[in-house]
């Protein structure tokens, strides 16, 4: 394993002045961000001076992780790939999540629509915006002319990064000449195009991605666009479905990984990527009626690739609308497997207004688990309803745990509402709970002094809820009769 550096090691190298130029309060504090990759070595204007050089080329050389990052695209979704420490995330942390990108065929009559489209994906959840990285423009019309007439196309109608896929290399280059300040990522580089693409690369400062089925080929040539200079590298090992197929991509990954990250091998340091929608090549599908089968192979490959940490997966299917469950796979599935495992699974308990709730909105009570506070928060408001949530302190527990486990009980409830004071936001007393909260509703109408109305057992019952079960005036006549 690469041994990280630890602050202290990079405090030796810095100013130690404290100047706070850099934003933070102590270079030790600058140590620690610059670990977490929260701070740049740009960032501290003295490392910039010519009398820092050699400290600066020390700090690069024990800050840069042993699997390099690419970036790629310009703008604020420019997309960094690769640049992890760790094969497994519970390690440390994945800093940067695989990318996902989508191909389009440069002759596709509805080009701008489906760039548009694919730009505006937006799903949200829990707490996060989940959107695609990029589009892989891919030349299947041997056209000069045609590719970059397309490749303008995406990037003037599109902030989304580009990866220009074409193995002529003097196609590839006269279009990415042309959209060079936008920052493409050139696929693919291979043993008959290395030196031709690599100085170009070298003298524009693009990214590459080198492909070849053969590992040792592979590493080859990045070695050979290395010692050229070429500065970010992506390596494409191929991606083979059918008997046996599977697993040697799957190796071929983990091998690459383990090399560059483990043995800290520079040829093999770079992030590593795969094309499920290498399964459509040559493909026709005989009946529609069986697309979704192949549509469906296709996104288990993009999860296993997912799953193993590959950085960047380029597929196929998820450009047309009805597709849409595809990409919500995918995304969902990233988003599991890249969430930082550091992040402690607790909010901090409290009242929030949702929308612009009157004195009649629901009250809504859960626990301060994140990943129940979220899709409840989400599910209340993409119903459109005004409301308060209520998260009760279970220390970061959700709901059925916390029944079970005691912390979401009738006296912590009734010590949120006393500590919290919903009730003087509306006219009524009465608290809506998860139904998997059931059994705690007359404890808690008693220790509260309120009336506990049991709600759906998930969250996203909230509007059918609203609509059949939510009448605070009758509840409250009643609540005045007891
Ligand atoms: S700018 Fe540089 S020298 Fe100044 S506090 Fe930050 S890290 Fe230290």
């Amino acid at each position: 394993m690469v041994k990280r550096a630890s602050p202290l090691e990079i405090y030796k190298f810095l100013d130690k002045s404290n100047c706070k130029e850099c934003g933070l309060e102590t270079c030790m504090a600058f140590s620690t961000d610059l670990l977490e990759r929260k701070k740049k070595l740009s960032d501290c204007p003295h490392l910039q001076r010519p009398k820092q050089a050699k400290n600066l080329r020390k700090l690069i050389e024990i800050t840069t992780p042993p699997q390099k990052p690419v970036e790629f695209g310009v703008g604020e979704r420019f997309c960094t790939i690769g640049g992890e420490e760790v094969i497994y995330r519970h390690s440390l942390t994945f800093y940067n999540e695989m990318a996902i990108a989508i191909t389009l065929d440069d002759n596709a009559e509805d080009l701008i629509d489906t760039v548009k489209y694919l730009t505006g994906i937006v799903i949200s959840r829990l707490g996060d915006d989940l959107k695609l990285n990029a589009i892989a423009l891919k030349c299947v019309s041997n056209d000069a002319e045609t590719f970059k007439t397309a490749a303008k196309t995406v990037v003037e109608n599109s902030d989304i990064p580009v990866i220009l896929c074409c193995f002529n290399p003097d196609i590839l280059l006269a279009v990415a000449a042309e959209i060079k300040n936008k920052k493409p990522l050139l696929y693919a580089v291979t043993k008959e195009s290395w030196e031709k693409i690599g100085s170009f690369a070298f003298d524009e400062d693009l990214p590459v991605v080198c492909f070849s089925n053969d590992i040792n080929e592979l590493i080859s040539i990045s070695a050979s666009l290395q010692k050229m200079g070429v500065r970010e590298i992506v390596l494409d090992p191929g991606t083979f479905f059918g008997e046996g197929n599977v697993s040697n991509t799957f190796d071929n990954i983990i091998q690459l990984r383990l090399a560059g990250i483990n043995s800290g091998d520079e040829n093999s340091g770079w992030p590593i990527m795969g094309v499920p929608a290498a399964l459509w090549k040559d493909m026709k599908v005989k009946n529609d009626k069986d697309l979704w089968k192949f549509q469906y192979k296709e996104m288990i490959m993009a999860c296993i690739m997912a799953a193993i940490d590959t950085s960047l997966v380029i597929c196929h299917t998820g450009k047309k609308k009805e597709d849409i469950w595809a990409l919500l796979a995918i995304l969902t599935f990233r988003q599991n497997v890249f969430s930082d495992p550091r992040v402690y699974p607790a909010i901090d308990p409290g009242l929030e207004q949702i929308g612009e709730p009157g004195e009649d909105a629901p009250i809504f009570c859960t626990t301060n688990y994140r990943m129940t506070v979220y899709p409840v928060r989400e599910d209340i408001k993409s119903a459109n309803i005004d409301a308060y949530l209520l998260a009760v302190d279970t220390g970061g527990i959700g709901v059925e745990s916390a029944v079970a486990g005691g912390q979401y009980s009738s006296t912590a409830i009734a010590e949120a509402i006393e500590e919290y004071k919903p009730f003087e936001k509306v006219k009524h007393r009465i608290i809506v709970i998860p139904g998997m909260g059931a059994r705690l509703s007359g404890a808690i109408e008693d220790d509260a002094n309120c009336v506990c109305i049991v709600g759906p057992r998930d969250s996203s019952g909230i509007p059918d809820f609203m609509k059949k079960r939510w009448d605070p005036a009758k509840d409250m006549a009643e609540f005045a009769e007891r």
